[in-house]
Order: structure tokens, then C-alpha cells, then sequence
């Protein structure tokens, strides 16, 4: 057995911070949402709305032009920006300063995509999570791993971890391998699964809420978009991926008695994020 600290409401209790009365958007921060190419502009819808339901003020998608009326329509409450290309993300390039960006879902491997990720890391200040093929693209170029900033959050699901640190053979490998990494390169690592555990240097955080319910397409974009909205938010980035998975894991244990596990969709991790936060006022 592995310690690790249970992630339940008593851990959540100790970082949540209820919304101040006299907020208003422009200080409730701002998520921007890098994502999306042609089929999968859906992914960045989720993770964005997400990040809106969230608690973020104000949030922005990066997508390729043929995103555009796609994120417009489907969220009229998020802003859109668009890459140069239609049908991938070839140029990452904004003039908005979000407090937090969350880089990959949808994202792709073009060519393109890969070299502006790689110009992107050298140039980007805003707290990061990386998720998707933004992680594979990074595991094919190890040498980038020391652009990441410090703090900044991956969120591997298992596949993706492999990626990232090799194969293992044992879960205390892969738990060792991933600590190694976390340590190395200073980043807090969501590891996705059933459970789901945060590695941050040598502590382990095991999440208790969740459910196969959330073993369905975009689960993963949905995160992504929770976690960085509560970094926006000004979460310390340990404190965001611990509250992002507990909140992620509860709204499927809400849900479920009424969708069932097999008609669960991410969306309904959207539609029963504001019950999740509720249970912690
Ligand atoms: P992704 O594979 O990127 O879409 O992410 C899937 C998300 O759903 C992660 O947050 C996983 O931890 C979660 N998930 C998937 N399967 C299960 C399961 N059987 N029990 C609990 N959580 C799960
Ligand atoms: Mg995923």
C-alpha cells in the first residue's frame, strides 16, 4: 500500500473559498482555453464552459477558424479567438492576458501545432495545465519538459502517464517514476484514473469521490476546463487540481442516481458542477 492523503470534503474544506460578496467579473479571473482542430472543436467547448461553471469571470477559447461559430454558438458566454489556419491551431498568438491557460483538448498533432506548443512554452508567463495531445506532443520532445513553468499541472490519463515517464511494472513504479518526474521538473501531476491521484514531489493525494460514470468522451476536457478555471481563480496550482478532482468526481456521484452510469455524458459533469460546489458551503 502506497500512503496517501485522502482527498475528501474535510481536505476541500481546508482550501475553499466561497465567493466574496462584493466580486465582479474582471477579478473573478479569466480562463483562456487553447484548443481544438476539424471534428474535435467540441472538446474545447466543454473544457471551456467547464471552466465558466467553474466560477471563472471571464473566459476565452483559442481555436482554429473552423472553431469560430462553433465555441459562438454553443457558449454565448465565452469569447473566441482563432488561430490563422482553419482546420488546426499553427500559430498560438493573443493579445489578452488570462490568468491561467489550459492547453489540449482537441488540440491534435499536427506539425504545425507541434512547433507553435514548442514557441508557446518558450514565451509563455501564465500558469499552465496541459492535458491531451498537448502531453503527447510534449512526451515525443522529453527536451521540453524543462520549458514547463514551475507549478505548471499535466493531467495524464493512463496512457498519456506513460507516455510522459516510460512503461512501468508495478503500481509502486509507477508511482515512484511519477514522483521522480514531479520532483524533477516541479510540476503537480493529476494521474486520471480509477482513482484519480495528485502527485506533487513525494506527497500523494488519492481522490474518494467519482465513479465509472465518468469513464465517457470528454470527461477528461471537462477537467481540464474545472482546473483551470480555479487556478484563474487564484488557487494555488495544488490546491486547483485537488479541488478540480474532488468537484470532477462528486458531480458524477450526484448525478448517477438519476442518469444511470451508462447515460452519463460529460456534459451532465457540467450540469451538476454548481450542485458539487454547493455541498461544500
Ligand atoms: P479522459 O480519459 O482524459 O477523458 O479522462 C477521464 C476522466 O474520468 C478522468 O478524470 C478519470 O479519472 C475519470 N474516470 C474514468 N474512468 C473512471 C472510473 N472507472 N472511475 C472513476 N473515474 C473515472
Ligand atoms: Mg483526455
Amino acid at each position: 500500500m502506497i500512503p496517501s492523503i485522502p482527498i475528501d470534503k474535510n481536505e476541500m474544506l481546508k482550501y475553499y473559498k466561497p465567493i466574496a460578496i462584493d466580486t465582479h467579473k474582471g477579478i473573478q479571473g479569466h480562463a483562456l482555453i487553447i484548443g481544438g482542430s476539424y471534428g474535435k472543436i467540441g472538446a474545447v467547448c466543454l473544457s471551456s464552459k467547464a471552466a465558466l461553471k467553474a466560477g471563472c469571470g471571464l473566459v476565452t477559447a483559442f481555436v482554429p477558424r473552423c472553431g469560430y461559430e462553433i465555441v459562438q454558438i454553443a457558449i454565448p458566454e465565452v469569447m473566441v479567438l482563432t488561430d490563422v489556419k482553419k482546420k488546426c491551431i499553427s500559430n498560438i498568438s493573443f493579445d489578452i492576458q488570462p490568468d491561467a491557460i489550459g492547453i489540449g483538448p482537441g488540440i491534435g498533432q499536427d506539425e504545425l501545432t507541434q512547433k507553435t506548443f514548442l514557441k508557446f512554452l518558450k514565451n509563455n508567463k501564465a500558469p499552465l495545465v496541459i492535458d491531451a495531445d498537448a502531453l503527447n506532443i510534449l512526451s515525443k520532445n522529453k527536451a521540453w519538459f524543462l520549458l514547463l513553468p514551475s507549478r505548471s499541472i499535466l493531467t495524464p490519463h493512463p496512457k498519456e502517464l506513460e507516455r510522459l515517464i516510460g512503461e512501468w511494472n508495478s503500481e509502486e513504479e509507477k508511482f515512484e517514476k511519477t514522483i521522480s518526474f514531479s520532483m524533477q521538473y516541479h510540476v503537480v501531476v493529476v494521474m486520471k484514473g480509477a482513482p484519480t491521484h495528485i502527485i506533487d514531489g513525494q506527497t500523494i493525494y488519492k481522490n474518494t469521490t467519482g465513479n465509472p460514470a465518468l469513464a465517457t468522451a470528454g470527461s477528461g476536457d471537462v477537467l481540464t476546463g474545472i482546473i483551470t478555471s480555479l487556478l484563474a481563480q487564484g488557487y494555488e496550482p495544488l490546491q486547483a487540481a485537488i479541488l478540480g478532482v474532488y468537484l470532477h468526481g462528486l458531480t458524477a456521484d450526484i448525478a448517477v442516481p438519476k442518469t444511470g452510469f451508462q447515460s452519463f455524458v460529460a456534459s451532465d459533469i457540467i450540469d451538476h458542477l454548481g450542485a458539487a460546489f454547493l455541498s461544500l458551503e
